[in-house]
């Protein structure tokens, strides 16, 4: 395993980043209509298999509970595996997690309809991670997530300003929140977009349910519009004031008297304006480097300088339940939006594969065990005439 992954895993060239840069500017709430957004959850896990993966209860468990809560999105998402629980009903979104490795580099697989078997269990270099990435988006009707990238350095920050070939981090998870590397991301202009998730592995405890959500632009509640709205950025990630052993029926009640409050955002004039319904407790748009450029508390029009050096913006709000509200940046392009494939084969080509450095690294590799072996059996006769010596 070691000698496929280390000596025999494709090579990539990188080319240098790019900031965010052009005339234009996207904005992924353009048309925004707060009541065409609905909760999901993408990422849970069930008992499985033989019981050997973490998880508790049953798809059935999942899919009833969120229900109960108002979500209309609800993803079980086992280990390389697709679970077809609901399969048939419009809100069902196929989800599996992809990875088997010691450092947790795991994707989430939404919408596809294959699973990708390959993987490689020591820490990954970026050109293994690049290499599973672009194996994973062969399937292109898919959305790629990287998962708690922050959990036990699963992704590096530098390794985000450099991989290409998806489409989402999940920011918001339990176990991680990795702001940092999203803004990584988005400081090297890529097009990458938030979700938040609760990676739930017990549905029997409540404290593990509505912790982190994602809010999803979708008027006629089926699962095509839902994807769409992640791949676009239209969706909101949103966290959740955590009460312990909160009763089901208080988290209900707190979801479903949570308000998005958004009007709109868009940029005029060289301003980012985001107008709400009522004040909100407080705001922060972050930009270039993850930088702080605006913070402000209780109000409720807001206008930001987004002058032509500037990148990208987004921002952060805390609505007066004190639920927290992550959008999408709005961020500059030339031309044309670039899709993941076209993105990929601009940033990262691969490396032509060469029979002779491979089978040079295996043959030195080769060579240093029998060198290990030919020197202990040296030794060990060694050891036997200085003992015949001393008799
Ligand atoms: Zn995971």
């Amino acid at each position: 395993m070691a000698v496929d992954q280390y000596l025999f895993c494709p090579q990539f060239v990188f080319k240098e980043p790019k900031v965010f840069s052009g005339d234009s500017i996207y904005n992924p709430y353009k048309n925004f209509t707060s009541q065409d957004y609905v909760k999901s959850n993408f990422h849970a896990h069930s008992k499985f298999g033989l019981g050997i993966t973490n998880g508790e209860g049953l798809p059935k468990d999942i899919w009833e509970t969120y229900e109960g809560l108002g979500y209309v999105f609800h993803a079980v998402s086992q280990y390389h595996k697709i679970d077809k629980f609901g399969e048939g009903d419009k809100k069902y979104i196929s989800s599996y997690e992809h990875g088997y490795n010691l450092r947790k580099t795991h994707q989430l697989l939404l919408g596809g309809d294959r699973v990708l078997g390959k993987d490689y269990i020591f820490p990954q270099t970026l050109n293994q991670k690049q290499y599973i990435l672009s194996r994973l988006a062969q399937d292109t009707s898919n959305v790629i997530v990287l998962n708690h990238p922050d959990l036990s350095s699963g992704y590096s920050e530098r390794d985000l300003k450099y991989l290409q070939y998806y489409d989402c981090i999940e920011v918001l998870n339990p176990t991680a929140q990795s702001f940092a590397h999203w803004d990584t991301a988005l400081s090297a202009g890529k097009k990458v977009f938030i979700l938040g998730n609760d990676d739930l592995h017990n549905i029997k405890n409540r404290n593990q349910i509505a912790r982190f959500c994602t809010l999803v632009s979708s008027p006629t509640q089926s699962s095509t519009e839902a994807l769409a709205s992640i791949k676009s950025g239209s969706s909101i990630a949103m966290w959740l004031p955590q009460v312990h052993n909160e009763s089901m029926d208080d988290k209900k009640n707190k979801l479903l008297s949570s308000k998005i409050t958004l009007e709109s955002i868009d940029v005029k004039c060289d301003g980012l304006v985001i107008e709400f319904e009522e004040p909100v407790d407080s705001l922060v748009v972050i930009g270039q480097n993850g930088k702080v450029v605006h913070s402000s508390s209780h109000q409720q029009h807001f206008n930001v300088p987004f002058g032509k050096d500037c990148t990208y913006l987004r921002v952060e709000y805390t609505t007066k339940d004190g639920i927290r509200y992550f959008l999408n940046p709005l961020f500059r392009y030339e031309k044309q939006l670039y899709s993941r494939s076209v993105a990929g084969t601009a940033f990262v080509s691969r490396k032509p594969f060469k029979v002779a450095e491979a089978g040079f690294f295996f043959g030195g590799w080769i060579l240093v065990v029998l060198l290990f072996l030919w020197r202990k059996k040296w030794w060990s006769y060694f050891s036997n005439f200085r003992m015949y010596l001393s008799i």
